[in-house]
């Protein structure tokens, strides 16, 4: 498994629509084993392909409590002792068929947006179909985190980014700061 390097905002890739995948090859599941080494890496609880460039439906997600988990899509950030039973989860070309009409708030972070968190309303509840690691179709209802975590990475899909739901203003001040983040990189290492 190799950890790739995440993509961040502003990168014009983020805002591509990604392409279904045909079929859950080998070679597939070697991206995903590359995904959750890299989600994992970053101390992340989600990450969508395109995040490391890779223009493909696809998510990985795991939620379980660890010690992984002080930046981005990060798990300290959330009380997580209610899914003692989470694992790594995989999603290939995921739909949301159903959501709820009740909406919940979460504080959300991003990989792909590195240092910032604000608050997203979204769906409490949403029921997603999916193809697993092993290519079976599968469907699950996901509330709370769950729910909020698979729509956040479904906008991924979709071109999205959370700075996206925020106020125009907010936006533009946090891509202007990441725009600065970015070049001084290059001069300093990051950490
Ligand atoms: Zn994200």
């Amino acid at each position: 498994m190799t950890i790739r390097p995440i993509i961040a905002v502003p990168d014009p890739r983020l805002k591509q629509v990604s392409e279904p995948v045909e079929a859950v090859t080998d070679a597939l599941r070697l991206l995903m084993d590359d995904m959750v080494e890299t989600m994992h890496d970053a101390k992340g609880i989600g990450l969508a392909a395109i995040q490391i460039g890779v223009n493909k439906r696809v998510i990985v997600m795991d939620l379980s409590p660890s010690d992984h988990g002080d930046e981005g899509e990060s798990s300290d950030r959330y009380d997580l002792s209610e899914l003692k039973d989470e694992t790594i989860r995989y999603f290939v070309n995921p739909e949301i068929v159903w959501t709820s009409e009740e909406m919940n708030n979460y504080q959300e972070g991003c990989l792909s947006v590195p240092g910032f968190f604000d608050d997203v309303e979204r769906p409490k509840a949403c029921k997603v179909t999916y193809l697993d690691y092993h290519g079976q179709p599968q469907e699950l209802d996901c509330d709370g985190l769950l729910a909020t975590c698979i729509q956040h990475e479904m906008d991924h899909l979709n071109g999205v980014v959370f700075l996206d739901h925020l106020s125009r203003l907010k936006r533009d001040m946090i891509v202007k700061k990441l725009r600065k983040q970015s070049k001084d990189t290059n001069v300093v290492e990051p950490l």
